[in-house]
């Protein structure tokens, strides 16, 4: 399954406590947001999930298994990232198809197509993605990380570089696709409105702690 169990997480930068003390349940299935000013600790707890930096100390339990032994890929988690972070040479079909390379996958053909209909970008699949649109662009990262099959899908300002329109667009959009696909979202955003709009649980973070966790109406009743 792809619940997600966190346990006395931390991290230091020499004396610096990036994040300093998390405990955090997350339901599977479920869309979360972490929540909170720039400098508090988001990114650097999801890159601990994600296997990209080291805790100093705590526990990151994904299903049953303790995962602070695998390598990135060995996780059943995928990151999606700000910078879209498709390949500049690569056809869109390509580059979905990437997602595939270390996962077993019988019909890669249908599994690439599935996911580029998900986004309706199926007629685009022959483009680079200097052809596309940020919104475009964005949208192919996500079914990038999510053609093979994770449990999680980690999401760092997926939406941070794109107007104001176009992001209240993509903020349903991803909600759509998170609830189509049924996995675990988990979604960094400093944006109190975005948190709100997409959420089922959010999670505030201030200087490294989580301060608030709660669904979006008990946290705008008690902010
Ligand atoms: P957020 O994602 O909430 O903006 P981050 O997790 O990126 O916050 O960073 C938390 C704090 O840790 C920030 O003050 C940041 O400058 C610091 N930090 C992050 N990564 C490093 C690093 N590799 N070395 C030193 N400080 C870092
Ligand atoms: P975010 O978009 O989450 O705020 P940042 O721009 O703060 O991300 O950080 C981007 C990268 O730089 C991350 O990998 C982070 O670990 C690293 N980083 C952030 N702050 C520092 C710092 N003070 N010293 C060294 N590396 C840092």
């Amino acid at each position: 399954t792809g619940g997600l169990s966190i346990r006395g997480l931390r991290k230091n930068y020499g004396n610096f406590s990036a994040v300093d003390g998390i405990d955090l349940e997350v339901e599977s299935g479920r869309f979360y947001a972490l929540l909170g000013p720039s400098g508090c600790g988001k990114t650097t707890t999801l890159r601990m999930v994600a296997g990209l930096e080291d805790p100093d100390q705590g526990e990151i339990r994904i299903g049953d298994v303790d995962v602070s032994k695998l390598r990135p890929y060995q996780r059943p988690v995928n990151t999606v990232f700000q910078s879209y972070a498709l390949f500049p040479h690569m056809s869109i079909y390509e580059n979905v198809a990437f997602g595939l390379r270390r996962k077993k996958e019988d019909n890669i053909d249908r599994r690439v197509k599935e996911m580029l209909e998900l986004v309706d970008m199926g007629h685009l699949a022959q483009r680079k993605p200097t052809q596309l649109s940020g919104g475009q662009q964005q949208r192919v990262a996500v079914v990038r990380a999510l053609v093979n099959r994770p449990k999680i899908l980690l999401l760092d300002e997926p939406l941070g570089a794109l107007d104001l329109k176009l992001r209240r667009q993509m903020q349903l959009e991803l909600k759509r696709i998170q609830l189509e696909v049924g996995i675990t979202f988990i979604h960094v955003t400093h944006d109190q409105e975005e948190a709100m709009t997409m959420a089922d649980t959010i999670a505030v973070l201030n200087k490294g702690k989580i301060e608030q966790l709660g669904a979006p109406v008990d946290l705008y009743e008690n902010p």
